[in-house]
């Protein structure tokens, strides 16, 4: 008997750039693909739930996992830790399940260099002008945290030609139906 293996699929981009906005689209649109929730050393933000965005754990209790080996991938993102479980992913593709991270581009470099058959998507902004209004616009962030992801942003697209596909986020209807494409 032949197990079909489910794809793995990895949506980065700089922070504000429709990640979370097309990664929603997906998920709602294609019942079938599942999404990996990852750990942070972040505090919930207002709204979120622990087990929903994410899994918000303590910065002992992430490097307690990073020694146990349980990270497909991790990462030091802007001013915290975030990583992905390897047995949430391995499962999934396991019972035949397509499975979507949302993840920053350290971490998208590190899956593709342990599992090469992943697809890696690229979310791109139309301008760094209209990246700071949307990342402005989200009222999630302080100044401070802003202008760290705008810097990160500059160093983050100049590695989108290590991407298999570069998605421009400009007309969201347009960016949802080409991520889509690319899913399906
Ligand atoms: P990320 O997850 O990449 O940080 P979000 O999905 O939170 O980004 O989007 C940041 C902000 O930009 C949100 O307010 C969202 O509604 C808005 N946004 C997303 N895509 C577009 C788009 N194509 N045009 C205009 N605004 C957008
Ligand atoms: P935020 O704090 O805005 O939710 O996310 C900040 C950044 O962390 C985003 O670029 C997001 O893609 C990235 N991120 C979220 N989860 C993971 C993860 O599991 N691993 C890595 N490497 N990055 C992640």
């Amino acid at each position: 008997m032949t197990i079909k293996l489910g794809k793995l699929f990895v949506l980065s981009g700089p922070s504000g750039v429709g990640k979370g906005t097309l990664r929603e689209n997906a998920l709602n649109g294609i019942p079938t693909l599942k999404y990996s929730i990852s750990c942070t050393t972040r505090k919930p933000r207002d709204g979120e739930t622990d087990g929903v965005e994410y899994r918000f754990i303590s910065r002992e209790k992430f490097k307690e996992d990073i020694s146990q080996g349980l990270f497909l991938e991790y990462a030091h993102v802007h001013e915290d830790f975030y990583g992905t479980l390897k047995a949430d992913v391995v499962n999934e593709l396991e019972k035949g399940n397509d499975v979507l991270l949302e993840i920053d581009v350290q971490g998208a470099l590190q899956v593709k260099e342990k599992m090469p058959d992943a697809v890696l998507i690229f979310v791109a902004p139309p301008s760094v002008e209209e990246l700071e209004r949307r990342l402005t616009g989200r009222n999630t962030e302080s100044s401070e945290s802003i202008s760290v992801r705008l810097n990160n942003a500059l160093k983050e697209l100049e590695l989108k030609d290590k991407y298999d596909y570069v998605i421009v986020n400009d007309d969201l209807d347009s960016a949802c139906e080409e991520l889509r494409k690319i899913i399906l």
